[in-house]
């Protein structure tokens, strides 16, 4: 391969996700592989900012494939959304030589290295890392696997104590804006219910819901609730509601929060990552800039940015009915 590229910086920004860090270790080996320099800008555009870089050569990402977070850590960055704060970004990368870089993070990540590239005429190339899986052009995003398995175990757990003491349990999962993570996990984890900010059916039919299954005879249920859902104000409104409307239960409240980011990643994720960094890579190297790589129908797809970012990914009305059938 031919290329103006010969060394190339791999950040992490935004909120961290599982998978992360095999990420970072496909793209360094990647680059060790096809010998190009590679890297590691820390702490997302602020270290970039700082010119706050460390070489990496293939050893430099032994023994972190199975690491949650991200070794080169990540942050959130002011400067950045600036022009003067991404001119002395450019000129801290051109000083170390740095010709392209491999973006990991979600939609705000993206959207500097959009305009970065537009102003400076920069090669970027993205790797969705977020857990939310609210990118359009991949089906899934970096983490999205692991969290649904981490909320699935801790669903299971609060089910074995829910069906001991005949309890709803409301289960709030992340999810600000988008309820992939709330839906797949609730048929995962065989919930009664499952509120997210895209269909808000009301109160009442919630209520209804509860009272079916108590008549056919359940004792226990399980409703998980995405954080940015509308049903009620939040969560504990929501159980306050439920409470005085439906004296029968003993209604709890479980905030999952920040345990759905972290953990080792699942093995889908491990091997996502290696393929996505391999295909970032190879994709700079072939002269190609502005785009995500992402996943559909198990295929690597290039997607330009802006169309990534701006594209809105819908909710799966098949799984919606899929767990209304399950939920009989
Ligand atoms: P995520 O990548 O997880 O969506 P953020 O939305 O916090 O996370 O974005 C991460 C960083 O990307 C921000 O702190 C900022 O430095 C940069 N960024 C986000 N939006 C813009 C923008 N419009 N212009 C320039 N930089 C941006």
């Amino acid at each position: 391969m031919v290329s103006n590229i010969k060394k190339i910086g791999v950040f992490t920004s935004g909120g961290d996700s599982p998978g992360m860090n095999a990420a970072i270790r496909s793209v360094v080996r990647t680059c060790a592989y096809l010998k190009v320099d590679c890297v590691g800008i820390y702490r997302g555009y602020q270290g970039m900012i700082e010119g706050d870089f460390k070489p990496m050569d293939a050893r430099s990402v032994n023994n972190i494939i199975n690491k949650g977070g991200t070794i080169l850590k990540s942050a959130r960055c002011k400067e950045f959304r600036t022009k003067e704060g991404r001119k002395k970004a450019y000129e801290q990368l051109k000083s170390e030589g740095i010709d392209a870089f491999v973006v990991i993070g979600g939609d705000g990540s993206f959207t500097g290295a959009m305009i970065f590239n537009q102003e400076f005429n920069f090669p970027v190339i993205g790797i969705p890392g977020t857990i939310d899986n609210d990118i359009f052009g991949t089906t899934f995003t970096l983490g999205f696997d692991t969290a649904l398995n981490t909320i699935v175990e801790a669903i299971d757990k609060i089910r074995d104590t829910a069906s001991s003491h005949n309890r709803l349990f409301f289960v709030e999962v992340m999810g600000r804006d988008v309820g992939h993570l709330a839906l797949n996990a609730g048929v995962g984890a065989g919930a009664e219910e499952i509120l997210i900010p895209e269909e808000n059916l009301g109160r009442e039919r919630l209520l209804e819901s509860l009272k079916r299954s108590k008549r056919s005879g359940k004792s226990s249920s399980i409703v998980i609730v995405a954080e940015g859902d509308k049903t009620g104000k939040n969560i504990f409104e929501l159980k306050d509601y439920v409470e005085e409307n439906f004296p029968d239960y003993d209604v709890r409240v479980s905030v999952l929060g920040h345990m759905q980011r972290g953990g080792a990643p699942s093995c889908y994720d491990r091997v996502f990552a290696s393929r996505m960094g391999v295909r970032a890579v190879e994709a700079l190297l072939e002269g190609k800039t502005n785009l995500m790589v992402g996943t559909i129908a198990n295929e690597l797809i290039l997607t330009p940015i802006d169309i990534a970012i701006k594209g809105h990914t819908k909710i799966d009305k098949e799984l919606i009915r899929v767990s209304d059938i399950m939920t009989i």
